[in-house]
């Protein structure tokens, strides 16, 4: 499970504190469960400093990493966690969403669809195969946190 290149790859998506503050967490799991991708981990916390700091530490040294730690730690507003499984969800994920900037995300992705700002940008997604695998250990791991269960969009999507 959780393999790259197979019919049960995995990625990890979040939904961010200003995705959530602006009640747009049905929205964007919709968007992938009507894809025909599987939800199989999904949780609602405040990160600890910590564990932003361990997830963003490829950006530790650009002007906005301590702004963005803050932000998502500051607990104003959760983060939604999730891991969704699929044929090529790691890259399409990352085209679901839209570009970093949402100013330059094309219309029908999530942020060309949802917002403006790139510090308000509402959502994650692993950008590689690397990420994914470090993120989904980052963000879960506790026993049972993961679910392996058998959707009929298996069969039908
Ligand atoms: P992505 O989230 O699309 O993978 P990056 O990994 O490059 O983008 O950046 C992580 C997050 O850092 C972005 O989603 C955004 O919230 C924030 N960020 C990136 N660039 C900027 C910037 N120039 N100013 C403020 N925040 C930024
Ligand atoms: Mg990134």
């Amino acid at each position: 499970y959780g393999v790259p290149g197979t019919a049960k790859e995995r990625t990890f998506i979040a939904v961010k504190p200003d995705g959530v503050q602006r009640g747009l967490v049905a929205e964007i799991i919709a968007r992938f469960e009507r894809r025909g991708y599987k939800l199989v981990g999904l949780k609602l916390l405040v990160p600890s400093v910590g564990l932003a700091k361990e997830h963003y530490a490829d950006l530790s040294s650009k002007p906005f990493f301590k702004s963005l730690v803050e932000y998502m730690t500051n607990g104003k507003a959760p983060v939604v966690g999730m891991v969704w499984e699929g044929p090529s969800v790691i890259k399409q994920g990352r085209v679901m969403l839209g570009a970093t900037d949402p100013k330059a995300a094309g219309p029908g992705t999530i942020r060309g669809d949802l917002c403006l700002s790139i510090g308000r940008n509402i959502c994650h997604g692993s950008d590689s195969a690397e990420s994914a695998m470090k993120e989904i250990s980052l963000w879960f791991g506790g026993r049972g946190e993961i679910v392996d269960w058998t959707s009929n969009n298996e069969e039908w999507v």
